[in-house]
């Protein structure tokens, strides 16, 4: 008999993993409580400028082409994936900018023309290598599998143990391998790739620095949105049927066993498993039907004598992000830009974020202008710039819906006053940590789920498969392996292959 899917969200990982149970044979539909695919994938259109909402940094392009080709279809058929050169422009307040490339000689040639010394170029390279390195000891085990136990760790070869490098905190190891501050603060901010702080995170997040400076950046042709279109096209080619608008309230379960979901207003919607695609935290707060959460707590409490799943997760970092119309393309911009604070302002930045948990007051501040790729997404003379900066999850020491026009403005005067970025520009839109938490269920308004700012931060992240009720699985950037496009991708196949599987064992 053929076996039936619910997927609830249309996010990446929910796009993945309906590919994937079509392609095994399921009947699958996805429920989406917004009106298009993509979750926090989305675009925005007005008066002739196009900007991506979310995600515009897209890495580890095999990943993408590796989901196509395992569904037999080509991924230049769906989507044109353009090589960033630069991946990105940095700058700093003294007037120092960086354009940072994958190709080595290159770099070392742009380092030498910003002013850094041999051996800071030395420290760089090291430091890439060392960030390689970390790269082939997780790719199998901690990326492209399941969640590892701690037990199944420590069956690694011993080499790649150290090479996994999580006693020490990123920040630690990257200064370990250059004195220089401005590279410093370059490496420690790829854990905001993940909603981290690099004084916290293991060093194993400097894998993030290999994968980017030194596998490359791409960029989706017409926008990353394109993307999640792609993905959309190819699950209903494979017959995936698309609910949207229709917000799942409840995951139904009986005697432990998943039975499917209530939409809309209560409507059933049977299914031999489902696939939650929405924050996991929230969905256990808010979807998980009272009988199985009764369950499931008693489960927890068995489960309290084990060390790390007594500690709750911290949520991610949030962003505050302004969609702006600029009134001149100016030459001295890239695709992707990155404004630094000064860096003794830097150790503050991070401890706003994290530790106050407040708004930076002096933050490194992110401008993607697609424009500078697809000249059509502003108007000729105009940008179209998408400029976020890190924000604290929602607490009581913030309050977007009062302070957001203003904290808009100090950043644009800094790039105005520090960066000399002239002419006029006008917000159309704001994306506080408050709309990312009403818009796509956001746990506190957390863009990747949980923080990793501890050493167990990979095994407290929740696992693919549900421990306590049979055919429930989860996928997206809060579940193992972690938040980003492309782990997305990966906690989907995740969840997808652990349903094969348990069908396979338990029909
Ligand atoms: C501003 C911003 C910038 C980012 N930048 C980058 C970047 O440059 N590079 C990168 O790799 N990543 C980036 N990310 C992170 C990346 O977007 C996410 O990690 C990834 O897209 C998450 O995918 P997901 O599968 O978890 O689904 P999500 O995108 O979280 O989607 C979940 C979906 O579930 C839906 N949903 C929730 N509850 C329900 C319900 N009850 N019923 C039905 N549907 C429901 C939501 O509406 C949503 O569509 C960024 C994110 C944001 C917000």
């Amino acid at each position: 008999m053929t076996k039936s899917a619910i997927i609830i969200g249309a996010g990446i990982g929910g796009l993945t993993a309906a590919i994937k149970l079509a392609d095994a044979g399921m009947l699958v539909t996805v429920v989406e409580k917004l009106d298009r695919p993509g979750g926090k994938m989305g675009e925005y259109r007005l008066d002739g400028y196009r900007w991506d909402t979310g995600p515009s940094v897209i890495t580890m392009k095999h990943i993408f082409a590796a989901l196509f080709a395992e569904s037999n279809r080509r991924i230049e058929d769906y989507i044109e994936l353009v090589p960033l050169d630069p991946i990105t422009r940095y700058r700093w307040p003294d007037g120092t900018l960086l354009d940072a490339v994958s190709d080595q000689d290159s770099m070392h040639v742009n380092m030498r023309q910003s002013g850094f010394s041999n051996k800071d170029i030395d420290g760089y390279d090291k430091f890439l290598h060392y960030a390689g390195e970390i790269y082939s000891a997780v790719r199998l085990p901690f990326l492209e599998r399941s969640q590892p136990t701690i037990k199944e760790i420590l069956r690694l070869p011993v080499r790649d143990i150290f090479k996994i490098d999580a006693l020490r905190n990123m920040h630690a190891a990257i200064s370990a391998h250059t004195t220089n501050p401005k590279l410093i603060q370059l490496l420690s901010r790829f854990a905001t790739y993940v909603g981290s702080n690099p004084f916290q995170s293991p060093a194993t997040l400097n894998v993030i620095a290999h994968v980017e400076l030194s596998m490359g950046a791409w960029y989706p042709r017409g926008g990353v949105y394109q993307l999640a279109l792609a993905l959309e096209r190819l699950a209903i080619e494979k017959g995936v049927q698309f609910q949207y608008g229709t917000p799942c309230q409840r995951i139904v379960t009986a005697n432990g066993v998943t039975k499917g979901v209530l939409v809309g207003d209560n409507n059933p919607l049977f299914g031999d498993t489902v696939i939650c695609d929405a924050d996991h935290t929230w969905a256990h707060e808010n979807l998980i039907s009272a009988a199985s959460t009764k369950e499931s707590n008693l489960r927890h409490k068995h489960h309290e004598r084990d060390p790390i799943s007594e500690r709750s997760p911290e949520p991610s970092s949030s962003g505050f992000v302004m969609l702006m119309k600029a009134s001149i393309n100016h030459a001295e911009l890239r695709h992707h830009n990155i404004f630094f604070c000064p860096q003794n302002s830097s150790k503050t930045e991070y401890s706003h974020i994290f530790d106050k948990l407040i708004p930076p007051t002096d933050p490194t501040i992110y401008v993607c202008a697609t424009n500078k790729t697809d000249t059509k997404h502003a108007p000729e003379g105009r940008s179209n710039w998408f400029v976020m900066v890190n924000a604290p999850y929602i607490t009581k020491y913030s309050n977007w819906s009062v302070d957001s026009i203003g904290y808009g403005q100090e950043i644009d005067s800094t790039m105005t006053s520090r960066f000399g970025l002239s002419g006029s520009r006008e917000v159309v839109q704001y994306w506080t940590p408050n709309t990312f938490q009403s818009t796509y269920n956001g746990n506190k308004g957390a863009i990747y789920g949980i923080s990793s700012n501890s050493r167990l931060a990979a095994f407290k992240r929740a696992a693919n498969r549900a421990p306590d009720i049979r055919g429930l699985y989860f996928s997206g950037g809060s579940v193992h392996p972690g938040g980003g496009v492309p782990l997305a991708v990966l906690s989907g196949t995740a969840a997808a292959l652990c349903a094969i599987s348990d069908f396979d064992r338990y029909g």
